[in-house]
C-alpha cells in the first residue's frame, strides 16, 4: 500500500463509496447523515486465564450499524489488526449486503484484537465464552446474529452459542450462524460464501464472453473464501494458476490441483510446502497472467502501487474491502470489472440467513435445497446490479449500493423517526 494511501481506514474507505452512490440518488443530507452513522458501537476489555495461569487483558468489538430493516447480522473476526474503524466499516458493508440480497437484516460486526494462532484450544475458547459474554448485551436470535469472519470457524460458534444457551438456561441455536451441523449448523454454510464467489463470477464471465475452459484464475487468501472459491472455479473448468496465503503463494500456468492443495491446506493449516507449483509471494499472485482476480483474504490489498500490476479484466471481490478507492478508479479507467464484495461474498450470509430460518422453526432443509435456493438470490442479485449499471452507465459498486442504499432509505421513510 502506498504511504498515500495508508490515510484511508477501512471506514473512510466505506464511507466514500457510500457517499458516491447517495450522490447518485439524490439523497437529502439529513437522510445522508442518518444513513453514514452506526447505530450502536460497543467496546469491551476483558480478562483471560492463560494457560500459565496469567492473566491476559484483550479488546473485542461489537458495532451495530443499521436496525432498520430488521435484527443486526455480521461476522466476528479474530486478528490482531482488529479496531474499532475497520468493525465499524464491516458492520456498514453488512446493512448494504444484507439489503441488496433483501434479507430481513441489519449490518453488524464484531472482532477480537487477538492472533488465534497463538492460543491453545483451552485459551481460544476461554477467550470466545468470555467475549460472547461481554457483548451477550446485544446479542440475541431477535437482535443480533454473529457468524464466522475471518480467524473464527464453527468451533468458535459452537462455544458462542453454547455461553449464550447456558446463561439463558435453554438451548438457543438461532443466537449464532455458521455452527456445527449437529447444533442447528445448516448445510452448505460452510462452502456458501465461495459459491456464492463462483455463481456471480461464472455470470460476469458470461457476460463478457469468457469460456471457463479458457479462463485462468488467481486467487488470494486460502481460508474459507478462497479456498472453496478456488474450488468451485476449478469445478467449472478454469484453471486456478495462482493462490497465496499468510505464508506465500504458488503458480503453475497449466493450473494448480485444487482438490489436492484444499486436502493438503486442511492436513497443515496452510499452503506452505505443497510439492507441486512455483513459490511466489503476494504480489506474484495478484500481479500474475490470469483473466480472474479473487482477492479473498483482507481489506486494502488492491492498492495504487499494486493495481498497475494486474492482468486480470474481471475481479471478483470474495474479501470485503479488498481495493481501495485509488485502486478502483485506476481498474475502472483501464476497463476491469469488479464485483463489489456486498454482492460477490453475499452468499455467506444468504445462507445465514437460511440457517437461522431454520433454527426459529426447527425445520431443516436439504443440501440441494439450499443450493438452489442461493443459486436463486446469487442470480437476482447479481443481474439486479448489472442491468442498473449497464442502464445508468455507473460501476457496479455503485449500482449495488444505490439499489441496497434505496432499500434501507425507504424502509426509513416508512418507519419514521421515533419519538
Ligand atoms: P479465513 O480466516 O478463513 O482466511 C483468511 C485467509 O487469508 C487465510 O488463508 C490467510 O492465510 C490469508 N491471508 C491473510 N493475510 C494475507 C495476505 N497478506 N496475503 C495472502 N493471504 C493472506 O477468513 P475468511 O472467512 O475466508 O475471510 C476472508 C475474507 O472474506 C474477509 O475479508 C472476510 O471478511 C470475507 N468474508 C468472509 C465470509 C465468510 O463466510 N467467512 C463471508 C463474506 C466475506
Amino acid at each position: 500500500m502506498s504511504a498515500m494511501e495508508r490515510r484511508h481506514t477501512a471506514s473512510e474507505v466505506a464511507q466514500a463509496q457510500f457517499e458516491k452512490a447517495a450522490r447518485y440518488l439524490r439523497l437529502n443530507d439529513d437522510m445522508i447523515a442518518f444513513l453514514a452513522t452506526p447505530k450502536r458501537e460497543l467496546i469491551v476489555h476483558f480478562p483471560v486465564v492463560m494457560d500459565d495461569g496469567r492473566i491476559r487483558m484483550f479488546t473485542g468489538y461489537r458495532v451495530h450499524h443499521s436496525t432498520i430493516k430488521g435484527p443486526t447480522k455480521g461476522g466476528i473476526r479474530y486478528h490482531p489488526d482488529v479496531n474499532l474503524d475497520e468493525v465499524r466499516a464491516l458492520a456498514m458493508w453488512m446493512t448494504w449486503k444484507c439489503a441488496l440480497m433483501n434479507l430481513p437484516f441489519g449490518g453488524a460486526k464484531g472482532g477480537v484484537a487477538v492472533d488465534p494462532r497463538q492460543l491453545s484450544l483451552g485459551e481460544l475458547r476461554r477467550l470466545t465464552r468470555r467475549y460472547a459474554t461481554e457483548i451477550s448485551i446485544l446479542m440475541s436470535p431477535e437482535g443480533d446474529i454473529p457468524a464466522p469472519d475471518v480467524g473464527t470457524n464453527p468451533q468458535i460458534m459452537a462455544w458462542i452459542m453454547d455461553t449464550y444457551s447456558m446463561h439463558r438456561g435453554y438451548t438457543t441455536p438461532a443466537v449464532v450462524t455458521g455452527k456445527p451441523i449437529s447444533i442447528g449448523g445448516s448445510q452448505c454454510r460452510l462452502e456458501a460464501t465461495g459459491t456464492g464467489v463462483m455463481v456471480t463470477t461464472i455470470e460476469a464471465m458470461k457476460k463478457l464472453g469468457m469460456e471457463p475452459r479458457a479462463t485462468r484464475v488467481a486467487v488470494q487468501g486460502f481460508g474459507n473464501v478462497g479456498s472453496i472459491s478456488a474450488l468451485r472455479m476449478y469445478e467449472q473448468g478454469c484453471r486456478v494458476v495462482a493462490v497465496s496465503d499468510v505464508t506465500g503463494g504458488l503458480y503453475k500456468a497449466e493450473g494448480l490441483d485444487i482438490p489436492a492443495l484444499l486436502a493438503y491446506a486442511q492436513q497443515h493449516g496452510n499452503i506452505a510446502g505443497f510439492p507441486d507449483g512455483e513459490p511466489t509471494d503476494n504480489l506474484g499472485v495478484l500481479s500474475c497472467e490470469c483473466d480472474v482476480l479473487i482477492p479473498a483474504a483482507l481489506e486494502g490489498q488492491l492498492s495504487a502501487s499494486v493495481v498497475p500490476h494486474i492482468k486480470a479484466r474481471l475481479i471478483a471481490e470474495g474479501a470485503n474491502g479488498p481495493t481501495t478507492l485509488r485502486g478502483e478508479q485506476y481498474l475502472l479507467e483501464k476497463g476491469v470489472v469488479i464485483i463489489p464484495d456486498i454482492l460477490c461474498n453475499a452468499g455467506g450470509v444468504t445462507v445465514s440467513y437460511f440457517e437461522w430460518v431454520q433454527d426459529l422453526q426447527s425445520y431443516f432443509w436439504g443440501e440441494q435445497e439450499i443450493m438452489n435456493r442461493l443459486q436463486r438470490v446469487m442470480l437476482e442479485g447479481f443481474h439486479t446490479v448489472w442491468d442498473l449499471a449497464k442502464a445508468e452507465k455507473i460501476d457496479l459498486r455503485t449500482a449495488a449500493y444505490a439499489i441496497a442504499i434505496r432499500r434501507v432509505a425507504e424502509a426509513i421513510e416508512a418507519r419514521g423517526i421515533y419519538p
